[in-house]
């Protein structure tokens, strides 16, 4: 088979005359030919295996080049890159690898296509096309890879339990590929990742959480999630989600399965957003049901303070993980605590006066948090499914009319610290906390408008119920 018609991006040409001139064999790799055959958009990453120096051939392409781009030499790993145009190149030389049990980097040695093709992590990824001048867009194809990719199956090229073994992170990318691309992972491969789950310890948390957020930033993240469990590597990576598996029952009554409830909530949630750390917050949006769960004979089972608690562990687990202890991680965290809140909300009247506290709490992420708890809804009654989104609806038409209003998002206080301690001739004490704080509630509660000239009043009421003597008398209305 031919697919010269893939190759129509000129970095191509300039790559087979230059291999040609150093008497190289070249062809592109990977990723690219995968993507091409299945459609899915022009790759941007283009790996070129070379038969030979790969370094060399990267530098002699550069030279060609109208811009002549930085060749960056990668020497640890035998590769080279360079950009032009939109593409990002990657040059290697062909190679044969063997493998330590403690690693997952091998020791090299050149070799030929077939020994590269060979150490490729699946069929669909060790497909080649030839960039020799008369067999230009000639198609390599050892494993029956086309094949695959018509199935839509994932396999190893070898024996998988030895695929596996030597460098475990391929089973999260096995996981990864059948998540984004919609592919079954063939079943010795699938017992295979479940009997080798265990040399996941052996990659970096950080390669880890990059194949995580790729499922996470997929169309239908369950799908990964669900193979994560089923082979066990997802008790490795994040037991906080398997800790929700499964259905109590105590004297008749049962909970809901909060595991398989997760996964339909970030499953809708992909489907209205993009933000990945919203996506990670619906992933974690429960955790705290795990260690909260009580059964009581009265009430049956209850996760009270899961919120809070669920707040803490994604700290703990973003820690462990190594993801950004920053304001991303914040963010996750402020969703957990508070995504029940619009919740209870939608259960009861919706009143102006809880809409002026959701916005003011959830401050700028009122729209995320509502997006979160919409993708919360996985009740499977019909009735009860039009109601909450009907509510959620008028929640969110509340929101923009409360806030148009009141001002109560990234709340400002009318009257500071500052003009309490002036017009009462005060120290730093406990009355100032006092004053505010009523000034705040009643804001929040519709008892006065967001505005300077009504806080005064309260503040002069409620020093005056406090004992205070106003000493300054001043108006700061207009400044
Ligand atoms: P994507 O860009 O979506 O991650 P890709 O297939 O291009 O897909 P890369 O990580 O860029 O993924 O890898 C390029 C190629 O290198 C792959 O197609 C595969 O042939 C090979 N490869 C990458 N990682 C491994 C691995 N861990 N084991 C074996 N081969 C790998």
């Amino acid at each position: 088979m031919n697919y010269k018609k893939a190759l129509h991006h000129p970095i191509f040409e300039i790559v087979s005359q230059t291999a040609k001139e150093l008497n190289l064999e070249a062809y592109v790799i990977g990723g690219f030919v995968r993507d091409y055959i299945l459609q899915r958009g022009s790759a941007k990453d283009i790996d070129i295996v070379t038969v030979g120096d790969g370094i060399k051939l990267a530098k002699q392409v550069s030279k060609k080049l109208p811009n002549k781009p930085k060749v960056q030499v990668f020497k640890t790993y035998g590769t080279a890159m360079l950009k032009f145009d939109d593409a990002e190149i990657e040059f290697v030389g062909a190679r044969k690898e063997s493998y330590d049990e403690n690693s997952r980097n091998p020791s090299v040695e050149s070799g030929s296509l077939v020994d590269d093709q060979n150490r490729r992590d699946f069929t669909i990824n060790a497909l080649a096309l030839n960039l020799d001048k008369d067999k230009f867009g000639d198609l390599l194809d050892p494993f029956n890879g086309i094949q695959d990719l018509e199935k839509k199956i994932i396999r190893t090229p070898l024996n998988p339990d030895i695929t596996y073994s030597d460098d475990p992170l391929r089973m999260l990318r096995a996981i990864r590929f059948a998540t984004q691309l919609g592919f079954k992972i063939e079943n010795e491969s699938l017992k295979a990742i479940e009997r080798n789950n265990n040399r996941i310890k052996i990659i970096t948390k950080e390669r880890i959480v990059v194949e995580l957020n790729k499922i996470l930033e997929s169309s239908k993240p369950s799908t990964g999630f669900l193979l994560l469990e089923r082979t066990g590597l997802l008790n490795h990576i994040l037991p906080e989600l398997t800790a929700l598996k499964g259905i109590d029952e105590v004297e008749g009554q049962r909970h809901k399965d909060n595991f398989y409830h997760t996964l339909e909530v970030v499953d809708n949630i992909a489907k209205n957003t993009d933000n990945l750390w919203l996506r990670w917050a619906a992933l974690l949006h429960d955790i705290g049901k795990a260690p909260t769960k009580k059964f009581h004979k009265k009430i049956g089972w209850t996760f009270h303070g899961h919120e809070f608690e669920g707040s803490k562990m994604v700290y703990r687990l973003f820690k462990r993980l190594r993801l950004p202890l920053n304001d991303k991680m914040k963010f996750v965290q402020k969703m957990v605590f508070m995504s029940s809140r619009p919740i209870a909300l939608a259960n009861e009247e919706v009143t102006d006066s809880a809409v002026r506290r959701l916005i003011f709490d959830a401050g700028d992420y009122v729209d995320d948090l509502m997006t979160l708890c919409e993708a919360d809804i996985t009740t499977k009654n019909p009735k009860k499914f039009k109601k909450y989104h009907n509510n959620f609806k008028i929640v969110r038409e509340k929101i923009v009319e409360v806030e148009e209003r009141d001002h109560v998002r990234n709340f400002q206080p009318p009257i500071s610290g500052e003009e309490i301690m002036e017009t009462f001739n005060l120290q730093p004490s406990r009355e100032i906390g006092i004053i505010k704080d009523t000034i705040k509630e009643a804001i929040l509660e519709g008892d006065i408008p967001n505005e300077y000239e009504a806080a005064y009043q309260l503040m002069l009421k409620e020093g005056k119920r406090l004992g205070l003597k106003v000493i300054k008398v001043q108006s700061n209305k207009d400044s």
